[in-house]
């Protein structure tokens, strides 16, 4: 194997939500295999940077704050430090780790997000998305509820229903109502910036293709062309 290809080795693990405490299952999971690749790596005396920390900025976080009456602020600063230790004692050998409402984390991302922009590979799109009127704010389709139009269960989350199963969109809802403050939704224009994934698809698997290397479970992940090519909202609204 090529030693030098592997002088400088950046290790990261998927960022658990800071909306509860961490259990057996996400040690077993994400941690455990990444932090047993680091010792390894240190061992054979290569420079290794693992790096994780707590997601703070996502709707289970908004959810579990509304749930409990409090801010989501204060949910953060309860859970960060309590994953944080658990993490410490359980003995895995992060080099850092933060938390994503961090200053450090901003800059950088807002960095990330400018050349993007300055590079023009964003795509604007305008569309109707349900807006909660009293508390001021797009709601995300777990923050709908109403009634569902296939089975007519009446506590129907805006994604779907719980008692038909069915797929919904927000929209679909009969009688739909704001998690938020109970008010009815009003269909507003809203406009979201989206990464055409797809643009970039001959690059990357250029680049793959360098990589003969890879297990087939690891090649099984990443793009082909046999595959439609997903696009993502930038923004998390
Ligand atoms: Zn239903």
């Amino acid at each position: 194997m090529d030693e030098t290809r592997f002088e400088r080795i950046l290790v990261t693990a998927a960022l658990p939500y800071a909306n509860g405490p961490i259990h057996i299952g996400h040690l077993a999971g994400a941690y455990l295999p990444a932090d047993l690749y680091c010792r390894y790596q240190r061992l054979k005396g290569r420079d290794v940077l693992f790096i994780c920390g707590s997601d703070e900025l996502g709707v289970a976080i908004l959810m579990r704050a509304l749930e409990e009456g409090t801010t989501p602020q204060a949910i953060v600063d309860r859970y960060h430090p309590l994953i944080r230790d658990s993490f410490a004692r359980f003995g895995m050998s992060f080099d850092y780790y933060g938390r994503t409402t961090s200053p450090v984390h901003f800059e950088t991302s807002q960095d990330f997000f400018r050349r993007l922009d300055e590079k023009g590979v964003f795509k604007l799109k305008t569309e109707k998305q349900l807006y909660d009127p009293e508390a001021g704010l797009f709601l995300a389709d777990r923050f709908v509820r109403g009634t569902c139009p296939i089975c007519g269960y009446e506590d129907a989350y805006g994604d779907q229903c719980e008692r038909c199963g069915s797929s919904l969109n927000p929209t679909d809802l009969i009688n739909p109502r704001s998690v938020l403050s109970n008010a009815t939704p009003e269909l507003r224009e809203t406009t979201h910036w989206y990464l055409p994934l797809g643009d970039f698809q001959p690059k990357l698997e250029a680049w793959i293709a360098t990589h003969p290397e890879w297990k087939p479970n690891v090649l099984g992940q990443v793009p082909r062309t046999n595959r439609s090519a997903r696009k993502r909202p930038a923004s998390g609204s």
